[in-house]
């Protein structure tokens, strides 16, 4: 072959070559960066019922002067979004106080501080033990049998194994739930018969995942309205016996309901003062314009919101992250 082609074929090599390499560089710099963008308006889209609400209300106050019913106006938009009466007050009075200039700095104002109201610390799942033990509770159809597939689904993510504990043994058809959605994750589940002692089930699910060197040991508990106090007995009883075993629980979360409002609060309290909740699981957050209730939790309670559920499949229940949140609901502000 002609030398002379043989250079120009050597070259256009280099050349497509050099070119597929920039075309790589440029997607691998802009990947990272368009999944954040695509996230952050995917979380917007599930939380749009409280962002039209909220928006709405704030965009058309935004667009007005500034004067006492523009606060006035801004207070009630929070409170009518379920971010509580004395977070709103406190939010309200805290970007009045930085003297905005004009709406363009009111909008920023508030931004930051209700960014600055969701402050907690210790927001991320605590998973020291091994196995780390998960007690979740809440009043039922609130989320809580979904929500523990989802968390045992990420954590298989992780490469974790979590083993479920079905410690529901007041309802028949519970354990039945929690196995179907154990299937579906891949995950194994030890019950007891209807009527056991959900105690003694929580403490076997416990004793399994120790003898197999499992990871997470999650429990699923019941959630009856009626007999509340019979409920919190056996809830703290669950929570004493495998304490003791396990020396140490790793988290107590709750799933609460964001569709209820603020009667939520009421349930928190009633939960932390007989189990000693550590987290909340926020579930429904799509179906609802109410929920500037994670704010009113943290602040009213200073319980960290843990995840927020965003709909009903295995991935949307996310962590939940103050500032994508804060920016999620003001986007049509
Ligand atoms: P449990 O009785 O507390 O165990 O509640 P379940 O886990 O059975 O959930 C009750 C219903 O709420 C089911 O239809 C779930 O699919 C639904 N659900 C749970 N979490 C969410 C969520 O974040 N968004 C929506 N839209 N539905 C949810």
């Amino acid at each position: 072959m002609d030398p002379l082609y043989v250079i120009l074929i050597a070259l256009a090599v280099v050349l497509a070559f050099v070119v597929l390499m920039v075309r790589f560089r440029r997607r691998e710099a802009e990947g990272p960066e368009s999944t954040a963008a695509a996230q952050k308006s995917s979380l917007a889209a599930r939380l749009a019922k409280t962002r039209e609400a909220l928006g709405g209300r704030l965009h058309a106050l935004f667009t007005g002067s500034m004067d006492a019913v523009f606060w006035e106006g801004l207070e009630e938009a929070l409170i009518a979004a379920d971010v509580g009466v004395t977070a709103s007050t406190e939010v309200v009075g805290r970007v009045r106080q930085r003297n905005p200039a004009n709406s363009d700095e009111a909008r920023q104002a508030l931004r930051e501080e209700l960014i600055r109201l969701l402050g907690l610390e210790g927001r991320a799942l605590a998973l020291a033990g091994r196995p780390a033990v998960v007690i979740v509770v809440g009043v039922n159809g609130t989320g809580k049998t979904t929500s523990i597939a989802k968390l045992a689904n990420q954590m298989k993510a992780r490469g974790l194994v979590p083993l479920l504990g079905a410690a529901d043994t007041f309802r028949a058809a519970a354990d039945q739930q929690l196995r179907t959605w154990a299937d579906r994750v891949e995950v194994e589940v030890v019950g007891g018969q209807a009527g056991a002692d959900p105690a003694s089930v929580a403490f076997d699910a416990y004793q399994a995942a120790r003898a197999r060197g499992l990871d997470v040991v999650i429990i699923d508990t019941a959630g009856r309205l009626h007999s509340k106090s019979n409920l919190m007995d056996e809830l703290s009883k669950v929570v004493r016996v495998v304490g003791r075993e396990a020396e140490h629980i790793d988290e107590v979360l709750l799933v609460l309901d964001a569709t209820t409002g603020q009667n939520g609060i009421a349930q928190v309290r009633q939960f932390t003062e007989a189990v000693g909740v550590t987290g909340i699981v926020l579930t429904k957050m799509d179906g609802t314009a109410r929920g500037g209730l994670a704010i009113a939790v943290e602040r009213e309670l200073g319980m960290p919101v843990k995840f927020i559920g965003i709909g009903e499949g295995m991935d949307d229940l996310i962590p939940f992250e103050p500032e994508a949140f804060v920016d999620a609901l003001l986007e049509d502000a």
